[in-house]
């Protein structure tokens, strides 16, 4: 749970900044909005920007995040369309399995490092009183810190960066299709 809540810190520190990859999505403001829809929290109403479908206000004129300009630009539009949900909700997913999955991958490190240090020590290999708390140890602590480590770090970083690739793409199919559609 702690680490879950620190993952999503995380990324959205990091989406402050976010790579310079000609992809405007996701804007914090805009992540905000359809994760409390999702919930059905908030209605998927109100004033998005016509490109990058953060939340605007009435009278905005120029998008805070992308700089679309309203009236010259691409014009608002009333409800973020159910593709840009999708992709944010992909983003998500892969971003988490890659958490959890380097974090259960630090567990079957400990369990294994633990039991090869158990096994490598001739006393504990004799004591089994001794070897079993030590074991014990090694899980409770190193399998926590390990999967932490493991999955708060590496797990958050490259499922972060694997995520922002597909975000990236599903984002340039989007505005191809848009832009056909917005031909016919
Ligand atoms: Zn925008």
């Amino acid at each position: 749970m702690t680490k879950q809540a620190m993952t999503h810190r995380d990324a959205e520190e990091r989406r402050d900044t976010l790579p310079d990859d000609g992809c405007p999505l996701f804007s914090e403001r805009l992540e905000e909005h359809l994760v409390a829809a999702s919930r059905g929290e908030t209605p998927n109403r109100g004033r998005f920007c016509g490109d990058c479908y953060t939340p605007i206000g009435r009278d905005t004129a120029s998008c805070p995040h992308c700089g679309n300009d309203t009236e010259r630009g691409r014009v608002p539009v009333e409800r973020v369309p159910d593709e840009i949900t999708e992709i944010l909700r992909v983003q998500r997913k892969v971003e988490s399995t890659f958490v959890n999955g380097f974090a259960y991958l630090g567990l079957l490190v400990a369990v294994l490092g633990g039991l090869a240090i158990v096994l490598g020590i001739p006393y504990l290999r004799e004591h089994l009183l001794a070897a079993t708390i030590v074991y014990a140890a090694i899980l409770i602590v190193g399998g926590r810190m390990l999967a932490g480590f493991l999955g708060g770090y590496y797990g958050d970083r490259i499922g972060f960066a694997r995520a922002r690739a597909r975000t990236v793409e599903s984002w340039q199919e989007w505005v191809a299709r848009r832009s056909v559609d917005a031909q016919n």
